[in-house]
């Protein structure tokens, strides 16, 4: 028989409404929430239930990283390629882990190194390691001179690793192909590029619409879906055009951008994936540019696009996703929850609208069938229990000694951050690993404070 807890005296946001429910209560039998609400209304509760009392702790569904690179080894930008496979598949264990501790239970790849994603999908998915449900993408697809052709055609075999490049409707078609084969659930496309590039700025489209159709149609009649860089609105609008399911950036839209947005939004998703531009701007000294080449670049007119992107899309009731490229020197792993506090500061979303694009919005991106983002009757098991007020103060997510656990498909995950390793004592090791619902170490965790 499978596990069943009933967790009663929680502040439980179930990402339904804007609202959260105090004196909640939350009961999960197996992989399925069977219950969410006031603990008044539950009915009938069998004997043989564990019940924790949460002591007023906020619980909230998991949240969703929509712009994942889980491989990325926190390298700087133009490095992305240069750490060994092998030591990159060991930092990617470990980040799928850290992942899931920072309170995100699923993720949506944006571009892996090698095949590194498709098989922490498979070890995840089988119970060896422990991470966030993944939709796991392959390399980068690009064509020659976009953002994916990072580096000069005397260090081309550097690629090997990170991007694919194919010109031409066939090649694009046999990249696809070739993702599909190697296990990919996601194709992540260049359609422009960044301001760092020389050769391959925003708004400079690198692939043309044949092209572009081609990679899309290619992705959707073997059951992947597409996510694709699209700065510019002419690369947005090539996107949507074509059917693109997750675009990245959208720094800068015009009226017909958004319309075409607005006209697709109940069929696509959109992440700003902020955090780069921010950092970049934050450190670009450390990292060898100065304020005025960085200003020349268009940095700080791209940050100031994208919040008008933003307040636009979600006007016009575009979905508008957290998350995006966290895992380098300047955006490392671990600081996933940093979006929130962008999205709230930055776009001027209140903690409420900031945690449903976390949980509800990354959710139906995930799973187009429904069954995640929002705590009710039926869907997967997804929460995190949070010793902290998001509501009150989004920030709190970032500090990973506050996130008391995390559950993902009905299992529940104590001790999984950096501070709390493993075997730290010695009821780490009489507990299942990963901590069974019930046991000693999940209620000793729960109970802290
Ligand atoms: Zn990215």
């Amino acid at each position: 028989m499978s596990d069943s807890i009933l967790f009663t005296n929680a502040k439980l946001f179930t990402g339904v409404d804007e609202e959260a429910i105090d004196g909640g209560a939350i009961w999960v039998d197996g992989r399925h929430v069977r219950y969410a609400g006031r603990l008044a209304d539950i009915g009938p509760v069998p004997d043989g239930v564990r019940r924790v009392d949460l002591n007023g702790q906020f619980v909230m569904p998991g949240m969703t990283e929509s712009h994942a690179h889980i491989s990325y080894t926190n390298n700087g930008p133009t490095e992305l390629d240069k750490t060994p496979v092998e030591e990159a598949m060991m930092w990617s264990i470990d980040n799928a882990r850290l992942m899931l501790a920072s309170g995100f239970t699923s993720a949506i790849s944006f571009g892996s190194v090698h095949r590194i994603d498709v098989h922490l999908r498979n070890a995840i998915d089988k119970g060896h390691i422990v991470g966030p449900r993944l939709c796991a993408s392959g390399r980068d697809v690009g064509a020659t001179a976009s953002n994916a052709d990072l580096h000069p055609d005397y260090a081309r075999p550097q690629m090997e690793g990170l991007g694919m490049l194919a010109d031409g409707p066939w090649a694009v078609r046999k990249a696809v192909r070739t993702l599909r084969k190697n296990g990919a659930n996601v194709v992540k496309l260049f359609l422009d590029g960044e301001g760092l590039s020389g050769h391959a700025p925003p708004g400079e489209l690198t692939y043309t619409d044949e092209e572009v159709e081609a990679a899309i149609s290619e992705a959707h009649v073997r059951g992947m879906r597409v996510a694709t860089h699209s700065r510019s609105a002419a690369a947005v609008k090539q996107a949507v055009k074509f059917g693109a399911d997750f675009i990245g950036h959208a720094n800068y839209l015009d009226d017909e951008a958004v319309d075409m947005l607005r006209r697709a939004r109940d069929r696509l998703f959109v992440g700003p994936a902020i955090a780069w531009e921010v950092q970049f701007l934050a450190n670009c000294e450390s990292m060898g540019f100065t304020r005025q080449a960085v200003r020349e670049k268009g940095y700080e007119r791209e940050v100031e696009a994208t919040v008008d992107a933003v307040k636009r899309l979600r006007d016009v009731g575009v979905r508008v996703l957290i998350g995006g490229d966290y895992g380098l020197n300047i955006t490392p792993h671990g600081t996933y929850a940093k979006d929130l506090e962008y999205f709230v500061d930055l776009f001027g979303l209140t903690p409420a609208q900031a945690l449903l694009c976390a949980t509800r919005d990354g959710g139906a991106a995930v799973d187009p069938g429904g069954m995640l983002g929002t705590l009710e009757a039926g869907k997967w098991a997804d929460l995190v229990i949070v010793n902290g007020d998001p509501l009150s103060d989004v920030r709190v997510l970032q500090d990973h000694s506050r996130i008391s656990a995390v559950m993902k498909d009905g299992q529940l995950f104590c001790g999984l951050t950096r501070n709390r390793p493993y075997h730290a004592s010695a009821d780490d090791l009489t507990a299942p690993r990963p901590a069974a619902a019930g046991s000693r170490l999940a209620e000793q965790v729960l109970a802290a404070e």
